[in-house]
């Protein structure tokens, strides 16, 4: 079991908003590289939030699917390398 994430600033055990949230990575030329499944914690004091993920993405570009993901609606944050 791992330590939920911590607030620093509040000093208080985060709590999982969201299981499952997609997170999008792009590359330097900000094209679509990697999706990651993460978990979204927030803080209930200062509602600051913060995503972990697993230590491997669940799709990259040049895997079968990617485009698929990519493209079924579903809400991603984007990141830039
Ligand atoms: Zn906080």
């Amino acid at each position: 079991m791992r330590l939920p994430p911590i607030c620093v600033p509040c000093g208080r055990r985060m709590t999982i908003e969201k299981n499952s949230a997609l997170v999008l990575l792009l590359d330097g030329d900000r094209q679509p590289y990697q999706i990651w499944s993460t978990d979204r914690w927030r803080c209930g004091g200062c509602d600051h939030a913060v995503c972990r993920s697993a230590s491997v993405p669940i799709a990259e570009r040049y895997e079968r699917g990617f485009e698929a993901l990519l493209n079924s609606g579903e809400a991603m944050l984007m990141v830039e390398s």
